[in-house]
């Protein structure tokens, strides 16, 4: 079978750094997998008595897997299941006990939840290599903090999208590591790109060694929305391959491939409710961890955006030369999961089961689906949208609505329509702003931070929020920042959190307040 022709991990164990190659067992860890020999009286360890727990028992009333209908929200507001766990679980029970589930454990943390994640790995997401492992942790803002302390040394470069997640950023950036930002179009980080960043290093002109790390997130980019093609990410592993990079691939939305957004007056009858589970699958884009015949990706699976961000839970699937030193990076920094969180979410999937798993997420794609829709609509409402031309990264351009035809007009921003994830990215075109040319002939410096400032100001006095594209600019060292080219300026709009309504105020309002900077009379 295919299972048998792929093959094991290499040793990529020369990417450690120093510190996680120093790292030592934790000494009281190592004691506790002999408590659990058959026979053994443990006086050892300093566990207190369950019987001391103030817990009874706890019991967690959940919806049904098919219960988002892909209409934005729960379709029935009942529940259909009720989960269980008892502080002294009947043997016949499989499910872990408040005592175990609240006492210390190695920092793997539960087995029974492990098991559930291996499985679902292997069959949904299918590493290219066999000896993959998982290990949990407290999600993927945990997980990248634990990727860094076990692979970057002050001063390294780490490879970075054009627009990155500003909190991976802020991890590294103070420990005095280095952004090597690669250029993204609609698509995501372009091959080309990164091949020209490795090959055409230069350790004398940048001061530093060759990236040996690319951090991305191939799937609905935060903040661009941006999802990486199959040839794309075939393209970018064989660079990495070649130039020996280690790949950390953070995915939170990756289940949240939406299909193509189609106006309304396109779309007839909605068919992404109607999806399968299996179709589902059939849809997504394979992730760099199955196209992984080496072991050299490294990834970042968090239930933030399936099961709720409050869990903090996630699990990295990686090598095991890595998996056991990020293990031992865990014993000190953090231990294993949150007891709590580990009961309950291995208690929710092990009920609904593989199948039950997918088809929640499923249902989620079809709400976000939806959700996306209402952002698309409004802003094909409120502004003139058009098709970009070929070459543009964006889908199409919009224009302050009803002045295309009346002869003098610029376009104001270009978008893509989202395919992935919570966000909309927006990068405006200041060459005909007046505030902004104003600020150009006056000679003033950094005329497109100052601008964008006062823009993003001008929408809070609107009552719009937005993020400030800014904010997702690679950072080059501690104190300098890309510097981005051009009359431009970005924003960040995310549709996961408002009612119909309010995406729809929110944006007439926001292309209100475009009119006013543009200076456009009605
Ligand atoms: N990475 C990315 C790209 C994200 O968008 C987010 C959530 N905003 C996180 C990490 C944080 O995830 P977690 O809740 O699992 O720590």
């Amino acid at each position: 079978s295919q299972e048998n022709l792929r093959p094991k991990s290499i040793d990529l164990s020369h990417h450690l750094n120093t510190l996680s190659r120093s790292r030592v067992p934790s000494p009281l860890k190592d004691i506790i997998k002999y408590m659990r020999e058959p026979g053994m009286i443990s006086l050892a360890g300093g566990l207190p008595h369950p019987s001391l727990f103030p817990y009874h028992s706890l019991r967690v009333d959940v919806y049904t897997p098919d219960t988002l209908d892909g209409h934005g929200q729960p379709s029935d507001a009942s529940t259909g299941l009720t989960l269980h766990s008892e502080k002294y679980g009947d043997r016949d029970r499989t499910g872990t006990d408040i005592s175990t589930g609240l006492q210390y454990t190695t920092s793997k943390g539960s087995e029974r939840l492990s098991s559930f994640l291996q499985k679902f790995t292997k069959d949904v997401l299918r590493p290219g290599f066999t000896d993959f492992e998982i290990l949990l942790n407290f999600g993927n803002t945990d997980a990248w903090s634990k990727v860094v302390s076990l692979l970057c040394e002050q001063g390294d470069y780490i490879l970075v999208e054009e627009h990155t997640y500003p909190s991976s950023q802020a991890l590294w950036a103070p420990m005095g590591c280095r952004g090597a930002p690669v250029q993204m179009d609609k698509d995501g980080i372009i091959p080309q790109a990164l091949e020209q960043v490795l090959g055409g290093w230069n350790e004398a002109v940048k001061g530093g060694k060759r990236p040996r790390l690319l951090y991305l997130i191939p799937v609905a980019q935060n903040p661009t929305g941006a999802t990486l093609t199959l040839e794309r990410k075939k393209a970018i592993y064989d660079i990495c391959v070649k130039y020996d990079v280690v790949i950390c691939e953070d995915d939170p939305y990756y289940f949240l491939q939406l299909p193509a957004y189609l106006p309304p007056e396109q779309r007839a009858v909605r068919i992404a409710t109607e999806m399968t589970p299996e179709e589902l699958l059939e849809f997504l884009v394979p992730t760099f961890l199955h196209l992984d015949w080496q072991g050299r990706v490294i990834r970042l699976e968090t239930f933030s955006k399936t099961l709720g961000p409050g869990n903090r839970l996630g699990y990295f699937i990686c090598n095991p030369i890595f998996a056991e030193r990020l293990q031992r990076a865990s014993e000190v920094m953090t231990q294993a999961p949150a007891g709590w969180s580990q009961i309950i979410v291995e208690e929710l999937l092990c009920t609904w089961g593989q199948e039950g798993f997918l088809r929640w997420v499923t249902g989620l794609r079809d709400s976000y689906t939806v959700r996306r829709d209402w952002m698309c609509d409004s802003l094909v409402e409120f502004f003139d949208v058009v098709s970009a031309p070929e070459g543009l990264a964006a889908d199409v351009i919009a224009y302050p609505k009803g002045r295309i035809s009346a002869g003098k007009t610029a376009p104001v921003f270009s978008f893509s329509y989202p395919k992935g994830g919570m966000f909309l990215w927006i990068k405006l075109d200041l060459s005909q702003n007046p505030v902004y040319q104003r600020m150009k002939a006056n000679g003033e410096a950094n005329a497109e931070q100052k601008w964008a400032d006062e823009f993003w100001m001008s929408m809070i006095r609107a009552k719009v929020l937005l993020v400030p594209g800014s904010y997702y600019t690679p950072i080059l060292s501690n104190d300098q920042r890309m510097k981005q080219d051009g009359a431009v300026a970005y924003f960040r709009l995310a549709y996961s959190l408002e009612s119909r309504e309010d995406i729809h105020v929110g944006i007439q309002r926001m292309a209100r307040t475009f009119d006013e900077s543009w200076e456009f009379r009605k």
